[in-house]
């Protein structure tokens, strides 16, 4: 498959850093040994001052995978790729810097922003608009913001440079396969339709367990916590997808107007005491890596109480969702990886007489990365034909070949923000959790502990106790 981007250049801001090398260029390399960058250009620009042939080899090297398993088609655009780029070195917050080299690439130029959240800002704050060529995209990574008051204010410095389509707010757990795959079960399936409310639908549980502790990220994490880094970001916007109305299309209109006005209708319930917990983890062992206590690690400030572990429990005041509730949980150094969306029915009315056997509701399950998908439903099982079983039928979704940072990229060189956090919507996801970090911060809620590798804190759901 080979396809024209409508981006011409894709101008990578922070070209030594971490996601750049461990997330970025091996995302676009897959993306163009499938083809689908075919005539782009790369291009990197950082602060360091880096010769052509450094940044060439960081190319290079970030590459490699994609590379080891490409055709010869996919390797001859690789290489290509790596042989056409250049290094710019400037500071971006440096007045007309970032100016200049725009004016200076072949556009249509996607400007990919892999910064330090604050000097994004600063450096889209220094531009001015007529200094943005028509046709640039921007491209901004989370932390979008870090309040709703901040995340509009950013959202003002950057509708300023360029339209609302033209910002791609990143969110890479909005994979194309994963999105489509719900979006998909939901609205192509009539069977579910009648059921996905408030009258069938107990309540919808969307959890992000990690087995991973902190994983040298001491400096970015200890700030953030699990419901900023997760919640925030990436669980709210599935809760979204689980949650919105049929749109009439699946276009970048409709499915974002879609997913803003389910937004609009969510909050935590106060008090927060009864409809938030936050943990964090103590010493031990996962998977027989020793763990140590999250206060210890290299780079934390203890005192901070940064939670390694989150659970708000989200209410959709509308229509359909009315008094069902949606659980969002993540953590980490859990002794069990969790990733799916969990929706539970509501018990039969009436089990008739006779029948024996039946201990849980349905349970609908989809299961994000590997993308799957499992029903849990009652029959009758082999032997006493009047008790019954419980069978789960599964499946494996269709998998991307593309990485997430691959399917971002896509959607970005294509000029499509379909798979973008609007500016809207990433204000109302700050709304949401806003009172419940000031909560935090004000210790109307304990922070509990747990030991790494285990289940979480006693009582908590997915733990023994909370069985
Ligand atoms: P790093 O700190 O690793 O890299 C930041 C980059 O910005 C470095 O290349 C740095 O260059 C460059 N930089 C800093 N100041 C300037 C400046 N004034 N002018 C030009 N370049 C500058 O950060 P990450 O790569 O980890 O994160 C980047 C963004 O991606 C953040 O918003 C982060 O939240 C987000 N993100 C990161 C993920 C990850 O796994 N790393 C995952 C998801 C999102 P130098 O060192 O030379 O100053």
């Amino acid at each position: 498959m080979t396809s024209q981007s409508t981006v011409r250049t894709l101008l990578i801001l922070g070209a030594s850093g971490d996601l750049t090398g461990r997330l970025l260029l091996p995302g676009l390399a897959r993306l163009a040994a499938t083809g689908r960058a075919a005539g782009l250009r790369l291009v990197g620009a950082g602060s360091d001052p880096w010769t052509p042939e450094q940044w060439r080899e960081r190319v290079h090297e970030s590459f490699a995978a994609a590379s080891a398993s490409a055709g010869p088609e996919g390797k001859e655009a690789l290489q290509s790729l790596e042989k056409e780029t250049v290094y710019h070195q400037l500071d971006v917050t440096a007045d007309g810097a970032l100016a200049a080299l725009l004016a200076a690439l072949d556009g249509p130029t996607a400007v990919y922003f892999a910064l330090p959240p604050r000097i994004s800002q600063l450096a889209c704050e220094v531009l001015q608009p007529e200094q943005v060529p028509a046709g640039t995209r921007l491209v901004m990574e989370k932390p979008f913001g870090s309040s709703e008051e901040s995340a509009r204010s950013l959202n003002q410095t950057l509708v300023r440079l360029v339209p609302e389509d033209h910002i791609h707010r990143v969110d890479h757990f909005l994979g194309k396969a994963t999105v489509l795959n719900i979006l998909g079960l939901r609205f192509a399936n009539n069977f579910l339709e009648p059921v996905w409310d408030r009258h069938h639908v107990e309540k919808v549980e969307i959890i992000f367990d990690e087995d991973l502790a902190l994983e040298g990220r001491a400096r970015y994490y200890d700030n953030a916590g699990a419901l900023r880094d997760m919640i925030q970001s990436h669980l709210l916007q599935i809760m979204a997808l689980m949650a919105i109305e049929p749109p009439a299309t699946i276009g970048e209109r409709d499915l974002r107007d879609a997913i803003s006005t389910v937004l609009r209708a969510s909050s935590v319930p106060l008090p927060h005491s009864g409809s938030t917990r936050r943990a964090r983890y103590t010493a031990g062992a996962v998977g027989g890596k020793e763990v140590p206590d999250y206060a210890q690690e290299e780079g934390v400030d203890g005192g901070r109480g940064t939670e390694t572990l989150a659970e708000i429990r989200v209410n959709i005041d509308n229509w359909r969702w009315k008094g069902v509730p949606f659980i969002l949980r993540s953590g980490k150094a859990l002794g069990v990886k969790r990733k799916e969306a969990v929706v539970t029915f509501r018990p039969v009315p009436h089990l008739p007489q006779g029948f024996t056997g039946v201990d849980a509701p349905n349970q609908l399950r989809i299961g994000f990365g590997p993308d799957t998908l499992a029903f849990d439903i009652d029959v009758n099982g082999p032997g006493n034909i009047f008790s019954l079983g419980r069978v789960t039928l599964d499946a494996e979704l269709s998998a991307s070949e593309l990485l997430p940072y691959g399917e971002v990229l896509e959607g970005v060189l294509a000029g499509d923000p379909l798979l973008s956090v609007r500016g809207d919507t990433a204000e109302e996801c700050w709304r949401i959790v806003e009172p419940v970090l000031r909560a935090w911060q004000q210790d109307e809620v304990p922070l509990e502990e747990y030991d790494a590798g285990s289940a979480g804190p006693a009582g908590w759901p997915g733990s023994a106790a909370g069985h």
